[in-house]
């Protein structure tokens, strides 16, 4: 099979158009492994390949390290789905876990070679992926909070803003590569107590309470398969949950619900709301929360400035801004993920 065919070429709204017309239903899946990996190149066309002629949609990172994978299956296809993964690839035991709601997540495959599974931009000096925190599961997670042991969340800040574990400590970070200094430090006090860490699937605490243990922590434990393990075995086993809120998620569902709570705040009118949305004005593209008021109110936009822009003819629009003209609220600040709420 030539290069060629190893790469999609269709545009977006083709995509999501045919995404629309299929007559049979998808489930949204994830795993990941930290593994030693050889040969990246053959290996991601050799997922490309496979996993495109099975209809597979997602998200899929191979690094040296491992596998972090987030896709869309056709639901009567998972069970070959995972027989072929077994007789075509070695990635060994993997643990599956299934979408809180289901949505249409993904509208294309992307299979992407990088240097790390997850990035935290720490010295591999730093971490030994043998040696991790202790994996507890709903019930032992519940029973350590309720005895009193420090919760960490592990994600971005703006995933805590709209759901998180009671009580958690939310590390005020943008980026992940910030992340281990700032949770070390935050914890000096803490060596030999019980700490709690967590995130979305599991895939970063892995990392980090290698990190934590490296650095004399004594008591490292996280919630194996995150928060979406959590938020099914919850629902399943009927058990009132410590996780309050939505689960982002890093695809267009934007977020799972897990309890009905609305713990956000709409960035702009600071009306309850747990709505994260791009700007529509996609020079600026900022990352922020909305409630259905100020929705409507800028046409999708974080201001005034951006629901005015729009409107302009597309040329004049890049001219402007190409003429450094105008600045937007995602240009006012240095920052990669700045908080529209800052900013105004
Ligand atoms: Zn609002
Ligand atoms: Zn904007």
């Amino acid at each position: 099979m030539g290069k060629e065919t190893l790469y999609n070429k269709k545009s977006k709204i083709e995509l999501k158009k045919i995404l629309k017309e299929e007559q049979f239903t998808r489930r949204t899946i994830s795993f990941y492994k930290y593994i030693s990996l050889n040969n990246l190149d053959e290996l991601r066309d050799k997922i490309y390949e496979s996993w495109n002629s099975l209809n597979i949609l997602g998200r899929v990172y191979i690094a040296n390290e491992g596998i972090n994978a987030q896709i869309s299956i056709p639901s009567n296809g998972i069970n070959f789905f995972k027989d072929e993964l077994n007789s075509k690839f070695n990635f060994g035991d993997l643990m599956f876990k299934t979408a809180i709601q289901e949505g249409n997540s993904f509208y294309k495959l992307v299979v992407k070679i990088k240097n790390e599974i997850v990035a935290y931009n720490v010295s591999e000096k730093e971490y030994n992926m043998n040696h991790v925190g202790k994996h507890l599961d709903y019930k032992e997670f519940n029973k350590s909070i309720d005895d009193g042991a420090i919760v960490l969340d592990m994600r971005n800040y703006y995933e805590g803003e709209i759901g998180k574990f009671e009580n958690a400590i939310i590390p005020d970070i943008e980026r992940s590569q910030e992340l281990l200094p700032e949770v070390k430090q935050l914890l000096d006090k803490h060596k030999n107590d019980k700490i709690l860490l967590y995130c979305t699937g599991g895939i970063r605490c892995e990392k980090a309470s290698s990190y934590l243990i490296h650095h004399g922590f004594s008591d490292v434990n996280q919630l194996n398969g995150g928060i979406i393990q959590y938020a099914n075995d919850i629902k399943k086993n009927n058990v009132q949950s410590k996780f309050i809120g939505k689960n982002f998620v890093f695809d267009d569902r934007m977020s799972e619900p897990v309890t009905e709570h609305v713990i956000g705040e709409c960035h702009i009118c600071f009306e309850s709301s747990d709505s994260h949305t791009n700007c529509a004005n996609e020079h600026c593209h900022i990352l922020f929360i909305q409630c259905a008021n100020c929705r409507d109110k800028f046409q999708n936009c974080c201001s005034e400035d951006c629901s005015k822009f729009i409107l302009l003819p597309k040329e004049k629009r890049k001219e402007m801004f190409k003429n450094g003209d105008i600045k937007f609220n995602a240009q006012k600040s240095q920052k990669i993920k700045p908080r529209l709420k800052d900013i105004r």
